[in-house]
């Protein structure tokens, strides 16, 4: 069986321990003693070194603690360092879990169901319902249980006596209870500290409904430090892009929001018109085209004159033949200049558009009256 030192000392880093067995590798190593919290209670396991080797992981075996080493162990005397700033970091958290559960449970008779203190951020899970104004105030009254600075004792009892905890225990025989003084009793092997406000500030984050119950995610002590340093960076850089002060950023943003949604609406309804202007252009030049091919053909023959008209857009063509005696460049653009149309051409074809059908009426009438031409 493994003598657990932080069960007593949460603050020991250095000790010294005999290897009572190893692996064939020696990369599996149980020692006597240690002060290499294993992962369990949702608290991870230690980092640090074993005789100068690096523990990759702890794990709980019940009555016995197994180090994961990166390298072989051969000695069988060792000193053992524990990686204090991952240490004192869960200790934070845990202890901070403990004050939080017994805040929500205290105002708000919200039971933490379960814990889980993660690489970044922690979680509980709590049953029942609680609201935004809620939370707020839990946390504003753990930061409180924080500054009043209560001391967390440890103390071992037998579960045969009325232990008082805030959650029931099924562990029987000796029990460790962890104690904020008056505020909450648990049985609990994890390591914690001397008194809440080594905690540091408790910082709730988000939550989400997960199969009935609320997820309260949270941080403290540096973590919160890190959490407001790195939520500051992220607004300011928000309110650098819209140059304005970051109070003023969530109504800009709301209002960029509505603007790109009505830009976006316009852009639809552009693109629309847009491809029905397209489709109607596309149709009128292939009719053109065939006209022109036609017209052609047409004015190869002697004294030969065509004429088209496009009713949509309004536009028209004109050919003729070399011996029509008849410019229908110039013509053409001469009368569409007298009726505010546009085009032209070279001697023997030309075309042009117009502003309306009247006015395409116009030319043509002009045209017929034109010498050269018969009706
Ligand atoms: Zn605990």
């Amino acid at each position: 069986m493994t003598d657990r030192l932080y069960y007593q000392d949460s603050y020991l880093t250095e000790f010294r321990a005999r290897v009572v067995e190893a692996s064939p590798d020696q990369l599996r190593v149980y020692l006597d003693r240690t002060a290499f919290y294993p992962t369990s209670g949702g608290q991870p396991f230690d980092l640090g070194e074993l005789g100068g080797v690096e523990v990759a992981e702890v794990i709980d075996e019940e009555e016995r603690i197994v180090h994961v080493l990166r390298a072989p162990l051969a000695a069988p005397d060792v000193a053992g360092r524990i990686d204090w700033e991952r240490r004192f970091d869960h200790m934070q958290q845990h202890t901070g879990q403990h004050l939080l559960s017994a805040v929500l449970l205290e105002l708000f008779n919200a039971p933490t169901v379960s814990f889980h203190l993660g690489a970044d951020s922690s979680t509980i899970d709590v049953a029942g319902a609680l609201n935004d104004e809620q939370l707020r105030q839990s946390e504003r009254r753990a930061n409180q249980v924080v500054f009043e600075n209560r001391p967390v004792s440890v103390t071992f009892q037998h579960s045969s006596g009325d232990l008082g905890l805030r959650k029931p225990t099924e562990r029987t025989g000796e029990v460790r209870i962890v104690t904020i003084q008056d505020l909450d009793r648990s049985a609990c092997g994890g390591t914690h500290v001397r008194a809440t406000g080594e905690i540091g500030a408790i910082l709730i984050r988000k939550l989400d409904r997960i199969r009935g119950n609320l997820r309260v995610e949270f941080v403290c002590g540096m973590r919160a430090i890190h959490c407001a340093r790195s939520d500051f960076a992220a607004l300011s850089e928000i309110a650098r892009t819209f140059s304005a002060p970051l109070e003023e950023t969530p109504a800009l943003a709301n209002a960029q929001r509505e603007k790109l949604l009505d830009a976006d609406r316009t852009r639809r309804k552009l693109s629309a018109e847009l491809a029905q202007l397209r489709g109607r252009a596309l149709y009128a030049e292939t009719l053109s085209d065939e006209i022109r091919t036609e017209a052609q053909s047409f004015t190869e023959s002697p004294l030969a004159i065509f004429l088209a008209l496009v009713a949509n857009p309004p536009s028209l063509l004109l050919a003729v033949s070399k011996d029509a005696g008849i410019h229908a460049g110039d013509l053409l653009k001469r009368l569409l200049a007298e009726a505010g149309g546009r085009g032209g051409g070279n001697a023997t074809l030309a075309q042009g558009s117009l502003p309306t059908p009247a006015a395409l009426d116009g030319v043509a009438q002009a045209l017929f009256q034109q010498p050269g031409f018969s009706a």
